[in-house]
């Protein structure tokens, strides 16, 4: 049965992070303290939780996609942008091979949905005399017939539209809520400035 250590958590009000550079612990993301980055305290952790190199926490919270200690639950302060451009989104998206062949196989299908289309309505255009003609010779007046076609022709173009959107939009939400999630995310944490030495001259009785 695993047991949930709860974090040993100062009460620090402070709004802010600062930088304490403790070289003698190992950091609790990679273990270690042989990294050459100093060891900071960025929350409320304290103890051998308390730090952690600075790369090694951004990289967890990239990870994670968040901006919160897991632990302690301390709100840090970052900088939110995007990880890709538009066009490098898309070149990256695209390098991914299930991305890559749905992508193939949807062209092929809106080709032959564009060619089967496009034959309809030329067919549709050039036969419209004929058909007219011919529906006079049975009792049925042209404008019905100009109707009927039209109406044939407005639902095939309809349905196209349609089903190009739909294959649209099985790419583009996918990629979009991915190009939103790939954010990096940097911490801004303020040093923690040592007060400066006090003058011994100044401390002369009044
Ligand atoms: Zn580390
Ligand atoms: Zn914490």
């Amino acid at each position: 049965m695993t047991s949930v250590v709860a974090p040993d958590v100062e009460e620090n009000p402070s709004t802010g992070g600062s930088l304490h550079s403790i070289s003698s612990c190992s950091c609790r993301i990679c273990q270690t303290s042989k990294s050459r980055e100093d060891l900071i305290s960025p929350c409320n952790c304290k103890g051998t939780l308390g730090k952690v190199h600075l790369s090694c926490l951004e990289r967890w919270l990239n990870m994670c996609g968040r901006e919160y200690c897991e632990l302690c639950h301390f709100q840090f302060s970052a900088h939110r942008s995007r990880r890709y451009g538009l066009f490098q989104s898309i070149r990256v998206w695209m390098r991914h091979p299930r991305h890559r062949s749905l992508l193939a196989s949807d062209i092929v299908v809106g080709g032959i949905l564009t060619l089967v289309t496009l034959g309809l309505c030329i067919v549709c255009a050039m036969g419209l005399k004929y058909f007219v003609l011919e529906g006079l010779k049975v009792g049925i007046p042209g404008f019905w017939t100009e109707g009927a076609i039209t109406f044939f022709l407005s639902v095939i173009v309809l349905g196209y539209l349609a089903t190009l959107y739909l294959m649209l939009r099985d790419h583009v939400i996918p990629w979009y809520r991915w190009w939103n999630r790939c954010m990096v995310i940097k911490l801004i944490l303020v040093p923690e400035v040592d007060p400066p030495p006090r003058d011994l001259n100044d401390s002369r009785i009044v």
